[in-house]
């Protein structure tokens, strides 16, 4: 049986003029983690090139493997980082979304390899304030910014952050709301952010409406994970 993959880049779009937001203004990232090298590939057939991991071992032959093809992709590290992955994180991927601690942040300005562009990252964001949820809590965000701008080897794109899930629009676009506020903070404070990463398969409308830059997409585009 064939896959077949959603448009996404048209919803997207549609939801950029639905919510009167410059044309290319949402970026999507395809969220690849737990699915098949296969299904990566009908992606690149259908025009995608930005991929989201969350597992580093699961990542790692995944990336190799494209590599030897003539493809350009960008990846994106969007899981939780233990420090001692920070090195092979470094060293093979484009992006870190779920950027968290001073420690972490400095691992990978350290172990950027000297023949790569530095790092792009986000910081991540405990918006919903969960106990057991990874990413920093608000009050920390302009201590952790401000260290990382000090740091030459990455390059502060944005925010990122993962809400609690909420079935209802308007509570959705409400997290999301103060999301981009703090977004917009950091930019008075000259921090020229352009990425606001915020918006997954269940709630990426609510995202697209609250200003969202980048929409993180697995499930609505690849199905049901499989890889365990
Ligand atoms: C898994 C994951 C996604 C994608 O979630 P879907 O609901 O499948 O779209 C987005 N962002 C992060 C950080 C994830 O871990």
């Amino acid at each position: 049986m064939r896959f077949e993959m959603l448009d996404l880049n048209k919803c997207i779009r549609e939801l950029e003029l639905r919510y009167h937001k410059p044309v290319n203004s949402v970026q999507l990232l395809a969220v690849s983690k737990q699915q098949s090298i296969a299904k990566i590939q009908t992606a690149i057939d259908a025009g995608y090139t930005a991929f989201g991991e969350s597992y580093l071992q699961e990542a790692l032959p995944k990336i190799e493997h494209f590599k030897k093809t003539p493809h350009s992709l960008t990846w994106h590290f969007i899981g939780p980082i233990q420090g001692n992955k920070t090195k092979k994180i470094a060293e093979n991927f484009d992006w870190v979304q779920s950027v968290d601690s001073m420690k972490i942040a400095k691992r990978l300005n350290d172990q950027r390899p000297e023949h790569l562009p530095p790092l792009n990252i986000c910081l991540q964001i405990n918006i919903s304030d969960e106990p057991t949820k990874s990413g920093i809590q608000v009050n920390d965000l302009f201590t952790l910014a401000e260290f990382c701008k000090t740091l030459p080897r990455i390059t502060l794109r944005g925010l990122m952050a993962i809400p609690a899930p909420q079935s209802n629009f308007d509570d959705q676009r409400k997290v999301f709301h103060a999301l981009r506020l703090l977004f917009d903070a950091l930019n008075e404070k000259n921090f020229s952010l352009d990425t606001l990463s915020m918006g997954m398969s269940n709630d990426m409308e609510a995202a697209i409406a609250e200003g969202s830059t980048m929409v993180r997409i697995g499930t609505a585009l690849f199905g049901t994970r499989i890889i365990p």
